[in-house]
């Protein structure tokens, strides 16, 4: 291997460095490059090597792969969806969630249709082009109908020169019915984020109540598929007793339900949600390390889909976003939770960007997409690729600006 290029991100310097001294792990720029070709072929052995990588250097070759997929299969903008947490009431009581049903200590709100549809006349005004609209579970007749009325109100008021279809709408309230999913659809939601925490049957079995199975959760995850949904999962990383090999699964289970879009974070601890064996997870850096791996392994395998620079990664560090569009993330969700309610809304502790308003998280946004290199698509709906390849459509012109 003497003659080949041995270089690793230097954090600190915010460049490339060559390396002087040997560190264990660390592999070629040439061995890389060979064991991401095999990736296509759904190499297990592969997709492991990359989720160990444990430190920046060691990850570095494969970082760079994915971020030049990236670049040549979906370009170098980064897709903007506002994050309207729009209540934190819950059915569920996910073992690790700061707001599952059990938490008597969180103050309860459901904001207001009128503040959830200027919060989006917001968004449409800043070019943002897209919303998710995430909550707590529920599945009574009154929250199918208050959703489906949000999204025909935020339709009917975003519609601008720019975008006459009006914003793109996500969707990400978990379990619910085949119905009220194709109501929802209906009414002008077109895509749908629903995590499965896990695929490994066993861990999902650890993270939940009894009531909540995974095959429910899976069943689900294929009903928004054939309703026409363009579909996002995900799952959490660095769990207590997740293993590479149950990451390796999670990743070929995106690849075999043939999802659109990504939405993974590092498994963050809250106070009132304690998981067993918490005590053992790994340091903050291993698993903010554990979850770009992740990103990086995904867009690999699977370069065209939208993957998201979650707000967990920042939670972790300062730059986590930043990191994740690095990695091969090509979406970001900034905060426009109106910050009356932000501190409610508490999945994990330590939760970012709490004290600052809409008008701030919107500056900070750009100036964290330019510092990586990228930018912005405004006024876009911007889908993904593999959504419109599925669909035999094109993508939109707009996503190919
Ligand atoms: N009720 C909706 C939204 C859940 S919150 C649904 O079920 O889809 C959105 C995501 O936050 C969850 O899917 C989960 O992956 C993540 N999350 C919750 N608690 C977390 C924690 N302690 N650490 C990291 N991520 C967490």
């Amino acid at each position: 291997m003497s003659g080949e290029a041995r270089i690793a991100w230097d954090p600190q310097a915010r460049r490339f460095a060559p390396l002087h001294q040997e560190e264990a792990g660390i592999m070629s720029v040439a061995m890389a490059g060979a064991l991401v070709e095999s990736l296509p072929a759904c190499d297990p052995v592969g997709l492991r090597r990359i989720l160990t990588a444990r430190t920046a250097a060691e990850a570095e070759p494969f970082r760079r792969a994915a971020e030049q997929v990236l670049l040549q299969h979906c370009g170098d903008s980064v897709r903007l969806r506002g994050l309207i947490e729009f209540s934190n009431r819950c059915v569920c009581d996910c073992h690790y969630c700061g707001i599952r049903r059990s938490n008597r200590r969180v103050g309860r709100y459901t904001l207001s249709l009128a503040d959830i549809v200027e919060t989006a006349r917001w968004c449409a005004t800043k070019g943002y082009g897209s919303v998710v609209l995430q909550a707590g579970e529920r599945r009574d007749g009154r929250f199918v109908a208050f959703v489906e009325q949000a999204v025909c109100a935020i339709k009917a008021a975003t519609r601008t020169p720019h975008q006459p279809e009006g914003l793109g709408i996500t969707l990400c309230v978990g379990e619910q019915t085949a119905d009220t999913y194709a109501r929802w659809f209906h009414a002008g939601a077109h895509r749908y984020l629903l995590r499965m925490e896990s695929f490994s049957p066993a861990l999902f079995g650890r993270l939940h109540p009894p009531a909540q199975t995974h095959a429910a959760r899976l069943a689900c995850l294929r009903m928004l598929k054939e309703i026409g949904y363009q579909v996002g999962t995900g799952v959490m990383i660095g769990l207590p007793g997740q293993t590479p090999d149950d990451l390796v699964e999670d990743l070929l289970a995106f690849r075999d339900l043939g999802v659109d879009m990504l939405g993974m974070g590092p498994y963050i601890p809250h106070v009132d949600a304690p998981l067993e064996g918490q005590g053992e997870i790994a340091s903050d850096a291993v698993r903010l390390q554990m979850a770009l791996n992740m990103i990086t392994a995904a867009r690999l395998l699977m370069p065209t889909l939208n993957i998201a620079a979650t707000t967990a990664l920042q939670a972790l560090a300062g730059d986590g976003r930043e990191q994740g569009l690095r990695h091969g993330a090509n979406v970001i969700m900034p905060q426009v939770t109106p910050p009356r309610v932000r501190k409610l809304y508490t999945l994990y502790d330590g939760k970012p960007c709490l004290d600052d308003n809409p008008e701030q998280c919107a500056s900070c946004v750009e100036g964290r997409i330019r510092s990586v290199g990228r930018r912005v698509l405004w006024h876009a709906w911007g889908d993904s690729r593999h959504y419109a390849e599925r669909m035999r459509v094109g993508p939109a012109q707009e996503d190919l600006r």
